[in-house]
């Protein structure tokens, strides 16, 4: 079957693309080896900075330009008010917060900022001078409550905030809990009577603090039931700390935006990888799957690269060359090197690499000439700038799928600021 568009990829980027194309009315395929939700903390971070102000730097032919500049206010806007609604139409919402007016907590105890955060965390922010309880479980040995408090104390302590947080760890009776990881623990809270003997243990020790914290494990999918639940029987807000992975919010996030697309028409096809893409006069007429048996021939109007970068497996990297397999694109990448002691300390010069693209995310050469006209690309694969170090990463996942798959679906024809 032929789609309008075929999006290669289901992280955040291409869930967005495939998002802004089907509200444009256009028949969309998602092919994804697999999902990238359960290492995401499910926390929108924007950046440091302004995301339009501070990424304007001048376009030089040859180097990867920030993807912020390339995309533009329309598109960081558009694909946030985008992203929100489906969320919030899948029964997992988010709240936009301004910037400095929020500082959530880890599970290390270090604290974070967030740009756009889950309903289950809102609670959780430390500038409302609340007492927190935090509550880890016997057996699950990826939370610390003593260590969580511990650190939290001190780092408030040091900004003049006044840390009061305490850690307390509780046995839930007739749960073996040893071994389990946070997606297992997530499970037994969809069990009425676990979230009920959490909450009993919980109540014992709660008179004095204004709000409990559990690692984010409370529902895999009913986290709404599961929240409000304790917080009935508590009588006090409760929110949710990010965990190790997996990570239980991530795999929320991906999962709603998964639901909506489905009940807006999208079609999936995952647990196969694009093995290879057919191509002539700089057009892409069809991508080949590794389906059982034989390859799986797809093809589509517009095709959207949305494979991840080297994280997500959509670039590879040898000692020598970062190369993307698929339609053999070129990557701006730094010269081979060894790395010396200092080199390590510096930054990452591999994190920015990636690939070219034009203000209409098509791919380009190191002259600016376009190598696929049909083809955008989105997120992680796109080099100029460094999700770790700028904090950015889902930001330019969410504005640029956004302006992928606007352009796909013919509604944007002009990009930048
Ligand atoms: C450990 C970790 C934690 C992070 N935490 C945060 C955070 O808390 N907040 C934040 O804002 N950002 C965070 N980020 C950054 C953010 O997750 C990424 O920048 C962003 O999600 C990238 O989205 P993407 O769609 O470009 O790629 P990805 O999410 O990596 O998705 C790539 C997709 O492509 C698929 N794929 C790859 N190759 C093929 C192929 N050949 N055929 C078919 N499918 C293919 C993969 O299976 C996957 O579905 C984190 C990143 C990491 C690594």
């Amino acid at each position: 079957m032929k789609y309008d568009v075929v999006v290669i990829g289901m992280g955040l980027s291409g869930l967005v693309a495939a998002l802004a194309a089907a509200s444009a009315g256009r028949e969309c395929l998602v092919v994804a080896k697999g999902c990238s939700g359960h290492y995401h903390s499910g926390i929108i971070d924007l950046g440091t900075g302004d995301p339009l102000v501070d990424n304007n730097g001048p376009v030089i032919p040859g180097q990867p330009v920030h993807p912020y500049r390339l995309a533009g206010a329309m598109a960081v806007q558009g694909g946030l008010e985008l992203f929100c609604r489906a969320v919030r139409e899948s029964g997992y919402p988010y709240t936009r917060v301004d910037r400095g007016s929020c500082l959530l907590l880890t599970a290390m105890g270090t604290l974070r900022q967030g740009d756009v955060v889950p309903f289950t965390m809102e609670n959780g922010n430390l500038l409302s001078g609340a007492r927190l309880l935090v509550v880890g479980f016997e057996g699950y040995g990826d939370f610390f409550p003593g260590y969580v408090a511990g650190n939290v104390n001190r780092r408030l302590n040091l900004l003049g905030l006044g840390g009061t947080a305490k850690g307390v760890m509780v046995r839930v009776a007739g749960t073996d809990l040893s071994g389990c990881n946070a997606y297992d623990l997530a499970t037994h809270f969809e069990r009425d009577e676990f979230c009920r003997s959490v909450a009993r243990e919980v109540s014992i020790k709660v008179k004095g603090f204004d709000a409990v914290g559990f690692p984010a494990v409370l529902g895999s999918r009913q986290a709404g039931e599961v929240l409000g639940e304790l917080q009935e029987l508590l009588g006090v807000p409760v929110f949710e700390i990010p965990t190790f992975l997996p990570s239980v919010p991530g795999m929320r996030l991906f999962n709603a935006l998964k639901d909506y697309l489905t009940g807006h028409g999208v079609k999936f096809m995952t647990g196969f990888g694009v093995i290879s893409a057919q191509t002539r006069n700089q057009r892409c007429e069809a991508v080949w799957l590794d389906t059982p048996g034989r390859p799986g021939r797809v093809s589509a109007d517009t095709y959207i690269l949305a494979t991840g970068g080297i994280v997500g497996g959509g670039l590879e990297v040898t000692p020598e060359i970062i190369r993307e397999p698929l339609f053999g694109l070129p990557v701006a990448q730094p010269p081979a090197y060894r790395r010396t002691v200092e080199q390590w300390l510096a930054g990452q010069p591999y994190a920015r690499s990636g690939l070219m693209v034009n203000e209409l995310l098509q791919p380009v050469d190191e002259e600016g000439r376009v190598c696929l006209e049909n083809v955008h690309v989105t997120g992680r694969n796109l080099g100029g700038y460094d999700p770790f170090a700028d904090r950015c990463g889902s930001g330019v996942a969410i504005a640029t799928g956004y302006l992928a798959g606007s352009l796909a679906g013919g509604g944007a024809s002009h990009a930048g600021t």
